[in-house]
């Protein structure tokens, strides 16, 4: 029998993870693999209020693709799906047909905009590389207008609203900028680790900061001017963020607006040689954080859908998704912070060093191995324009 060709769709954390931890096999020669993404980059998301707000920064950003597929023994794809095919083993996309025999499904998510008017024509999104440098240009051109009443405001309470909203005044005083961030539910980071003391600190940070909090928020439409409320209260902003909700990548192939659903060993329904995970995917399982959308989740999934793939081809027992997170940690502005790291609670700069810590970790691992010249590479200064 020929050797089992692995497809990976979607070079971001999940993506990346299971083809490191396939890498093995690869080189072992029991499959060959292809990584494919749109962009021949892999981005830290996890940065992107960064450049939402400084449209020059770049540093470590991104890494590219095709030497990270090389180093774990895959070959890089540049192409975008536009469909799926699971019937006949294949996926389309702009430049062609990928025939497969396993598939693993990682292409992440996509901004949700719950159907709210205007929302999508008069804000900006964090979600694509792309995305974010548009936000850090249109926050540069306010900044550069020399205005001292501008206003900025912020959908969306959680850790991206947060840390997008505390960058932005980092760049912006409060004598020049109002920033005022909305939140439909009536606690803030209603969906995190984080505890009463570190949910008190962040409000403490906003109010010394003068970042106006409006819990209890419901959003009704956006129009040029800014935001309307239920009720009819307009919150006026020359830039409005949209952070309130991330939905998987929609593809023909799919059923539309409906989540992609795996079982807990994280196989597609009626396809048990398809994996999916990361943002994409809806682990059926009863597991409290088997879904929270984090870059920290997508690698531990990416991980396991490597392990069981392998299980699966070696008719050996599957392992469920058991995921708790070790931590969570929000970064305000490039020098504070809050969060729990193994159960302890961290604040300041404590935390916001801990986080910065935390991605170098990350890139390091990602890119140990590689040769000097490639990291020498990723780490310069690109040349100014
Ligand atoms: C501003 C921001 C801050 C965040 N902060 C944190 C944080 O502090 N901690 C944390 O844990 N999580 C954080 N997250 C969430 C985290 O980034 C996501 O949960 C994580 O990236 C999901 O990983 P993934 O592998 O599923 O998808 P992604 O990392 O998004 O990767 C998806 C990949 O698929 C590719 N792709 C998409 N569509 C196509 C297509 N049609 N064809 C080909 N390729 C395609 C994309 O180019 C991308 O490379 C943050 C997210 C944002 C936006």
């Amino acid at each position: 029998m020929a050797t089992p060709h692995v497809l990976i769709l979607g070079g971001g954390y999940g993506g990346l993870a299971c083809l490191r931890a396939l890498s093995r096999h690869l080189h072992g020669g029991e499959y060959t693999a292809a990584l494919l993404d749109a962009t021949p980059h892999h981005t830290i998301k996890t940065r992107f209020h960064e450049r939402a707000v400084w449209e020059r920064r770049e540093l470590l950003l991104r890494v590219p693709l095709p030497p990270l597929a090389r180093a774990a023994g895959a070959t890089f794809v540049q192409d975008r799906i536009t469909a799926l095919n699971l019937k006949d083993r294949r996926v389309e996309g702009k430049n062609g047909s990928h025939p497969y025999d396993r598939l693993v499904l990682a292409l992440g998510g996509n901004i949700a905009y719950f159907d709210v008017p205007g929302a999508a024509e008069h804000t900006v999104s964090l979600q694509t590389y792309e995305d974010a440098s548009a936000c850090g240009r249109r926050l540069a051109a306010l900044d550069a207008s020399g205005r001292s009443d501008l206003r900025v405001a912020v959908c969306g309470a959680g850790v991206e609203g947060l840390e997008v909203a505390a960058m932005v005044r980092q760049r912006l005083p409060a004598r020049r900028c109002e920033v005022v961030v909305l939140e439909r539910s009536t606690e803030v980071l209603a969906r995190s680790l984080c505890r009463p003391a570190q949910r008190e600190y962040l409000r403490d940070y906003l109010r010394r900061r003068e970042i106006e909090l409006r819990l209890g928020a419901t959003i009704q439409g956006v129009t040029e001017q800014g935001v309307t409320l239920d009720g009819g209260e307009m919150v006026g902003a020359d830039l409005v963020y949209w952070c309130a909700g991330v939905r998987r990548v929609d593809l023909p192939g799919t059923a539309a607006g409906e989540p992609f659903r795996v079982n807990p060993y994280l196989q597609a329904e009626e396809h048990p040689e398809v994996f999916a995970l990361g943002d994409f995917a809806t682990v059926q399982s009863d597991q409290e954080f088997a879904n929270l959308a984090s870059a920290q989740r997508a690698v531990y999934l990416g991980t396991l859908a490597a392990r069981n793939l392998w299980n699966y081809d070696h008719l050996r027992l599957l392992r469920p998704v058991r995921y708790r997170p070790i931590g969570e940690l929000i970064g305000l502005g490039d020098l504070d912070g809050v969060g729990i790291v193994y159960g302890v609670g961290v604040t300041g700069k404590t935390a916001g060093a801990l986080k910065k810590a935390n991605e170098v970790k990350y890139l390091a691992e990602l890119c140990g191995g590689l040769p000097g010249s490639f990291l020498r590479r990723l780490t310069a200064r690109p040349p100014a324009s």
